[in-house]
Parts: C-alpha cells; sequence; structure tokens
C-alpha cells in the first residue's frame, strides 16, 4: 500500500466549481487536501499534459500497486493465524437441524459437502443467485465496467492515482505500468462485454497523459450494487445466516473493514448502532 494521496483533476474552472458541495464534505470531515492550479500541477506531476486548469490532492488517501498481490498478502496472513481455505463451487445451500450445508453438484469437484453452525455468504455479484434457491429476493444491481493496463517502457507516467473528472476516467500508476478504467454500465451481471467505454475513456486518458499504443491487458466485471447504495452486513432472518455483500465499486477497499464488523456481530461484540444502516433487513431478507 502506498501513501500517495489521490489526485482529482478538473480540466476548466466550471467543473471545478461544480464540486464545491466535495471540498465542503473533506473540510467537514477533516479530510487533508491541497488546491493546485495549473503551474502547480505540472511542477507536482509533471507527467501530465497542460489541460487541467485545477486539482485537488487528497492528502490522505492510500493506493495499491498490485490489488492481486494484496489480496495474496492478505490471504496468506489469514492462513498464518490459523485460518483455512477450502474451495467449493457452491450450488446447494440447505438449511439444517443444527446448522446449514453447501454442496457442489459440479461433477469435476469430487468434495464432500461442508456443515456448518454459521453461514456467511459473500460472494459478491454472485450473491444474488446463490441464495435465490433459499427463497430469499436480493434487490441487487449490477455496475459493470473494467480496466486497461499498459506496459511502461521506461520512467512511468505517473506517480499517483489521477481522477479526470470532465475526461470520466482514473488512471493509477501500478506495479509496472499504467492502469486506466471507465465508469459504470448498469446491466444484467453476465451481459456481453462492451468496450464503448473503455474505448472513450483511453482516448480521454491520452488527451492527460503519454503511454503505450496498446494495452497488455484488459479486464471487465461486475460491481455488486444495492439501490441505496450501501453494502448488507449483519445476519439475515433465517437463524445462522449472515450477508457480506453488496460493496458496489469500492468494496476491495472497504472488504476488510466490513469483514471486521461482520466477525464483531457474530460474536455478539458490536453495539455500533451505525451498523443498523448496513443491515439485511431493510430489505426484508
Ligand atoms: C472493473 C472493476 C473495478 C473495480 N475497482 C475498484 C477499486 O478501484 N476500488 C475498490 O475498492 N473496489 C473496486 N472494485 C469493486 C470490488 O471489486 C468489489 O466491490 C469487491 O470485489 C467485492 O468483494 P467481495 O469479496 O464482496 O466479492 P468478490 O471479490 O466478487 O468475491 C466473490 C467471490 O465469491 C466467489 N464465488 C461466487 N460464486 C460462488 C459459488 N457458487 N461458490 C463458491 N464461490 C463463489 C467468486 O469466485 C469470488 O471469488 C472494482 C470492481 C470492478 C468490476
Amino acid at each position: 500500500m502506498r501513501h500517495s494521496g489521490w489526485l482529482k483533476l478538473y480540466r476548466n474552472s466550471k467543473s471545478f466549481n461544480n464540486a464545491q458541495y466535495e471540498q465542503d464534505i473533506y473540510q467537514q470531515f477533516n479530510i487533508g487536501t491541497v488546491q493546485m492550479d495549473s503551474v502547480q500541477l505540472r511542477s507536482f506531476e509533471p507527467g501530465l499534459k497542460e489541460i487541467y486548469a485545477q486539482g485537488i490532492l487528497i492528502n490522505d488517501a492510500l493506493s495499491v500497486a498490485s490489488p492481486g498481490a494484496l489480496v495474496q498478502a492478505y490471504a496468506a496472513e489469514f492462513k498464518r493465524r490459523g485460518g483455512e481455505f477450502k474451495q467449493l463451487k457452491i450450488s446447494h445451500i440447505q438449511k439444517r437441524p443444527s446448522g446449514w450445508m453447501v454442496a457442489s453438484q459440479s461433477a469435476a469437484e469430487n468434495t464432500s459437502p461442508i456443515y456448518c453452525q454459521q453461514l456467511v455468504v459473500a460472494a459478491g455479484p454472485w450473491s444474488k443467485q446463490l441464495i435465490s434457491q433459499l427463497k430469499m429476493r436480493l434487490p441487487m444491481l449490477f455496475e459493470r465496467g473494467g480496466h486497461r493496463e499498459y506496459v511502461s517502457a521506461g520512467a512511468q507516467a505517473l506517480s499517483v492515482p489521477i481522477h479526470d473528472i470532465d475526461g470520466s476516467f482514473v488512471a493509477s500508476p501500478i506495479a509496472n505500468g499504467l492502469r486506466i478504467s471507465c465508469g459504470v454500465e448498469l446491466n444484467s451481471r453476465s451481459a456481453g462485454h462492451s468496450n464503448t467505454q473503455l474505448d472513450l475513456v483511453e482516448h480521454s486518458a491520452r488527451q492527460a497523459l503519454n503511454f503505450a499504443d496498446s494495452a497488455s491487458s484488459q479486464w471487465q466485471g461486475a460491481r455488486p450494487t444495492m439501490p441505496d447504495s450501501m453494502p448488507l452486513i449483519g445476519a439475515t432472518k433465517q437463524p445462522g445466516l449472515w450477508l457480506n455483500t453488496g460493496h458496489q465499486h469500492i468494496g476491495f477497499s472497504t472488504g476488510p473493514a466490513s469483514a471486521e464488523l461482520l466477525a464483531n456481530l457474530m460474536v455478539g461484540d458490536n453495539h455500533d448502532l451505525t451498523t443498523n444502516c448496513f443491515a439485511p433487513s431493510r430489505f426484508n431478507l
């Protein structure tokens, strides 16, 4: 993890002024920011072309150079503390007298069912379908989107992640290059992938930065989103069945805190009323 900060960029003063409400929020919550004009931006981030009128650096934001490596580090730490992984593509969830059973029907998976007293469904965008067999209706929507990566031949194009408000893209320096990502497309989880948004943001990003002519990789996925933009963390009406899902486009960042919150709820060690706003009961689950 890098203490890099996060730089929001505005191509003209109108869009900067339109974001005044965000600056009010930073102030209200004592979030450290530095405002920069075009000259200061040039010296702070020399890789940027001169298309920006204003920028705001959010000092306290962290970023990661390799999300995959971070998740592997979490997994290694979990094992080091005595955790155990069992991998199974779950097709069946059944209520049993003493708890729950999960099982796979896949012929390829010669694995016995797993029995447990407490079951947490934390299957991201797949959670909706997975619990539908329990007659539970998750009003989950899917924010489709993706990113492209470009290997840097020489110096990195950027030193901090940027969010170009008018160009509608995010660009982040990663381990061996640059990653750009686009906004969201509300669609079904399994809808075919479209390159339209990624093509548009690649065009915008080239107005701001120099980077390799062609992408080394592209990835698309579905972000699990609830109608009120809040995750589902907590007990359901079914005894012993818990949910931890619906983290929309920020679950990579908020997932660890959600897991801690859920663990505290499960051992009855959480009296923080703010967790009520994440309760599955708000959707009658
Ligand atoms: C393009 C894109 C960019 C994103 N960028 C960011 C970002 O910059 N910052 C950020 O914080 N978040 C980002 N996110 C969002 C983030 O990825 C999600 O919010 C997060 O992954 C949710 O975590 P999760 O553990 O709940 O679900 P997931 O990470 O989706 O994990 C669910 C797991 O359940 C498994 N699973 C599903 N069905 C079954 C089954 N039947 N049996 C067994 N296992 C099953 C899946 O294989 C998967 O491993 C992005 C998402 C996308 C798609």
